[in-house]
């Protein structure tokens, strides 16, 4: 999984937060800063494969040459009449320049098949734009769809022809700022970078992926109730189509969720080691279950961490082979996935670009 680093040419794949922060410190001062909105999962040799973008929020760009309050008049728009009514909580940006950036964040990373999500983000943009009258909602960033780059937050902003630092940053707002504060008071915020920390909101903004899904059904004519669970509604869209997905098509169902690059590196890092804690066995076995694993194939994993003769104490594996009590537990409990707040937690994801979610 990586992101993509620009000036705002892409310059280099990123794949930890350090180097992102390196990056940042050795360009900030003397070229615009960007990062791609979308961590991707693929490359097809050494290119960036879009269409493997992990799916993890909608992002808005407002754009306006002359009058920059016309962005807040319809960053503001969006939120009172899109967001408000649907619970979302979305997160604002002032670029230091002419625009607001805006995200609309999902609970988790919604596999949609790999074919449909840069047509998919593209349209849901431009009905959202004709909906709700956003004139200053930029289309060529709407076109960029899934390989979309994005101002990043702190850092300076560079007159684009002489490149000089106009004093400015780009910085996140909070929604009440964005609401109460005039173009003045949030351009005088942005003279100084903000240290403070932000909440990232997406887990309370299911009702955002919904009415994404519920728009790509209406496009591909998949019927459907505004109840429709999430995991439904994704496994009819993969129903619909042919869709290059990586699921495989024999399963009937593909409410199964992918194993997240994370937990891949843990049960890799563990095996390394010979050891795994309790709390990470359970994140590992319930990835697993969740991604649609055999019980025989998850204890397998566990008995290649332990290694051990005489079998495994703490219940992953019998020496036989089979899968220990612990996996048919969580199986038979139904225990869902660790969300990403709880693998931040422990440490398995190590930071917020990680593209884990959920
Ligand atoms: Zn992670």
């Amino acid at each position: 999984m990586f992101r993509e680093f620009g000036i705002p040419a892409r310059i280099e794949k990123v794949t930890d937060i350090d180097r992102l922060a390196e990056l940042r410190t050795e360009h900030s001062g003397s070229n615009n800063c960007y990062v791609s909105v979308y961590a991707f999962r693929d490359e097809k040799g050494s290119k960036t494969d879009y269409n493997s973008a992990v799916v993890s929020t909608i992002w808005f760009d407002f754009d306006e040459n002359k009058d920059v309050s016309r962005c807040l008049k319809d960053v503001r728009k969006l939120y009172n009449r899109f967001c408000v009514p649907r619970n979302i909580i979305p997160r604002i940006f002032y670029t230091g320049g002419r625009g607001f950036q805006l995200n609309i964040d999902f609970p988790e990373p919604l596999e949609i098949p790999n074919g449909m999500k840069r047509e998919s983000i593209r349209d849901y943009l431009l009905y959202l734009k004709k909906e709700y009258v956003l004139s200053t909602l930029d289309v060529q960033c709407i076109n960029n769809s899934v390989s979309c780059m994005r101002r990043m937050s702190n850092t300076p902003y560079l007159d684009k022809k002489t490149k000089e630092p106009t004093g400015r940053y780009c910085i996140q707002l909070e929604i009440e700022e964005m609401l109460e504060y005039d173009m003045n008071e949030i351009i005088s915020l942005s003279m100084y970078p903000r240290v403070r920390i932000f909440e990232y909101p997406g887990e309370h903004n299911i009702q955002a992926s919904k009415e994404f899904l519920f728009f790509i059904c209406d496009k591909i004519e998949v019927p459907y109730t505004p109840t429709n669970s999430i995991p439904y509604l994704l496994t009819q869209i993969h129903k619909a189509g042919k869709f290059d997905n990586g699921y495989d098509e024999n399963i009937g169902t593909v409410n199964y969720l992918p194993v997240r690059e994370c937990i891949y590196k843990l049960i890799e890092e563990s095996i390394k080691h010979g050891h795994c804690g309790h709390s990470e066995n359970t994140a590992i076995a319930a990835e697993l279950v969740s991604a649609g694993w055999k019980d025989t194939n998850i204890g397998f994993v566990f008995q290649s961490i332990f290694n051990e003769e005489g079998g495994d104490k703490y219940g992953w594996y019998n020496d036989d082979g089979t899968a220990g009590y612990q996996i048919k537990n969580i199986r038979e409990k139904a225990i869902n996935r660790y969300s990403r707040d709880r693998l931040v937690q422990l440490k398995i994801c190590k930071n917020k670009y990680c593209g884990c979610g959920g």
